[in-house]
């Protein structure tokens, strides 16, 4: 995701605000956008090559990589960390 102050492209730091969540760059912490959800309280993949998805559809390997290497807000990160605990 490509940050428009500092050109970094790189996975953003997500964070929950409201109904949407909010993608703010990794570098300079600048807000990027906000990505739409389809509904409340359901996270769907906002970015990457699962964009679009929702979490149960996505491969535990992705999660895993994803939920160690991206800064992610709490409750997203609590979620996948739910869905990586139903797959083992
Ligand atoms: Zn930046």
């Amino acid at each position: 995701m490509l940050c428009l102050n500092c050109k970094t492209d790189s996975l953003p730091v997500l964070s929950r605000n409201g109904p949407h969540i909010m993608a703010t760059c990794s570098e300079c912490g600048r807000y990027i956008k906000f990505l739409a959800q389809k509904k409340d309280g359901d996270f769907v993949m906002p970015f990457g090559k699962h964009k679009g998805k929702k979490l149960e559809d996505i491969d535990a390997g992705y999660l895993q990589i994803l939920h160690d290497h991206v800064r992610i807000s709490g409750r997203i990160k609590g979620l996948i960390e739910e869905r990586l605990k139903k797959d083992i």
